[in-house]
């Protein structure tokens, strides 16, 4: 594309800019009218719309020949021109007399006005002009009346106009709107603060909208923060670069407000749904991993804590130590004491258990029937049989009278344990061998006790 063309295929969009401006200011004025002024001004914002709609018309027309003399390509012009400057004269004449102040817009819509007709009197003086494309008319849509929005927005565009119209429109409709107008300004934005959607110019001077996409999802994922690209270039070629760059969804440029809208809603709410998605797994994966009758960690927690513990513990060097606790006679205790009661003593115990444990890192879990298992990362044979010997004391200090036969008279357990330094080679199996092989020594021993590897028992 040479820049002759790549100038001239920008001609629409040119014109478009001024004139969604004048249309998004009269707009946001009719909105606003205070009712002192309604009856007299809505009729002459109506009569201004429609002519600023009549110019989009032919602006969009689609031409049979893209070259030309502009005049020649829309002879109808000046008409149209003329009539949008002579219903603005009428309208600003009423508000200069009565209500200058209520309607601050009207120098915002006399400056669109100002640029469209110098941008217009600029082509009609050039020789022959190139519209590079051929479009269908967008559509001018109305205000809805859905519920207010909700939802932090972050507007990344180099056009103050762009900026301002988009951040009064849509704070209308609700949103928390932040602006930014570099690349750069925008990722410091994104340091400090939280958003649900990000609208981002793709065409800026500085840093291109390709670039602060690609930074963006250096850190977000399309999940965790949606991009609408926003384009004055149509085509394919650019929307599909921009979509597999990791934009959600695009926009064509000069903005289509109701459009706008629309796929905004659409991305917040798909971010709302990714969320509490997300959030409903995340408890769902918590449950899974929690015993039902004891609440304390289940055995797939107690896996995969150990494989990770294993794991660190490889690379690291560090000991890992393991405890099995198995609870005395206890089918003595449900046959005389019934089932229920029996679950009632597990709760006890596996509360006895993990509340004797102190480190954040150490973990308590059901093993299975009777059984529990405590997971001490980074702690010495040492240390973990001193862990022991305090778990075993703070069953026996429950006071569960066991009617059937331990020493004691009460519920007690006994426990094993082992220390393992694992190395590449070896798995978690082995330290759980170990520590079993110690709680059988402990209940060959008598019960109610911690044994270890080697004929260390501690009563
Ligand atoms: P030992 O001192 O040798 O461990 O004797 P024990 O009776 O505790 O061992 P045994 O393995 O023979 O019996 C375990 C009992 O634990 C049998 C089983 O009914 C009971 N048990 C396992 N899980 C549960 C449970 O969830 N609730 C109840 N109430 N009892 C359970
Ligand atoms: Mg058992
Ligand atoms: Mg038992």
């Amino acid at each position: 594309m040479n820049a002759k063309h790549t100038c001239n295929a920008h001609i629409r969009h040119d014109l478009r800019t001024p004139l969604n401006h004048l249309i998004g200011y009269t707009e946001m004025l009719q909105e606003e009218l205070p009712s002192a002024c309604a009856s007299l001004l809505d009729d002459r914002l109506t009569r201004l719309l429609a002519d600023a709609h009549r110019l989009l018309e032919t602006i969009n027309r689609p031409t049979p020949l893209p070259v030309g003399h502009f005049d020649a390509l829309f002879p109808d012009w000046r008409e149209k021109m003329a009539l949008i400057e002579m219903d603005f004269q009428a309208l600003s004449g009423t508000i200069d007399q009565h209500w200058q102040d209520a309607c601050p817009d009207i120098e915002k819509i006399r400056t669109a006005i100002g640029h469209l007709r110098s941008l217009l009197e600029n082509l009609s003086a050039r020789p022959s002009v190139d519209l590079g494309e051929t479009e269908t008319a967008t559509r001018q849509g109305s205000s809805s009346s859905a519920p207010l929005a909700d939802g932090h927005l972050l507007i990344i565009d180099d056009r103050t106009e762009n900026l301002e119209l988009m951040q009064r429109r849509l704070m209308k409709e609700g949103y928390r709107v932040t602006l930014a107008s570099t690349g750069q300004e925008a990722l410091d934005r994104l340091e400090t603060d939280t958003f649900d959607v990000i609208m981002l110019d793709w065409l800026m001077p500085d840093m291109s909208g390709s670039e602060v996409l690609a930074k963006i999802r250096s850190k977000f994922s399309q999940h965790e923060l949606p991009v609408i690209v926003v384009t004055a270039r149509h085509g394919s070629d650019m929307i599909v670069d921009a979509l597999t760059q990791g934009a959600n969804d695009y926009l064509a440029k000069p903005l289509d407000f109701p459009e706008a809208r629309a796929r905004l809603a659409t991305q917040v709410y798909l971010r709302k749904v990714t969320q509490q998605l997300a959030e409903a797994n995340r408890q769902l994966k918590q449950f899974s991993y929690i015993d039902g009758l004891t609440a304390i960690a289940n055995r797939r927690k107690f896996d995969e804590y150990l494989l990770a513990t294993w794991r660190r513990a490889q690379q690291e060097g560090a000991p890992v130590s393991l405890i099995l606790l198995d609870v005395d006679f206890f089918k003595r205790y449900n046959d005389s004491l019934g089932h229920e009661a029996g679950d009632q003593a597990l709760t006890r115990v596996a509360k006895a258990v993990s509340t004797g444990l102190f480190r954040v890192k150490d973990l308590a879990a059901r093993y299975g029937g009777e059984e529990f298992a405590v997971i001490l990362p980074e702690t010495a044979l040492e240390d973990a049989l001193r862990v022991a010997e305090r778990l075993r004391e703070n069953i026996q200090c429950l006071n569960l009278p066991h009617p059937a036969g331990t020493e004691a008279g009460v519920v007690t357990a006994s426990l094993g344990v082992g220390e393992w330094r694992p190395t590449a080679f070896c798995e978690p199996s082995a330290l759980i061998s170990l520590a079993d092989k110690g709680l059988y020594q402990a209940k060959t021993a008598g019960r109610n006790r911690v044994g270890t590897l080697g004929g260390n028992i501690l009563s």
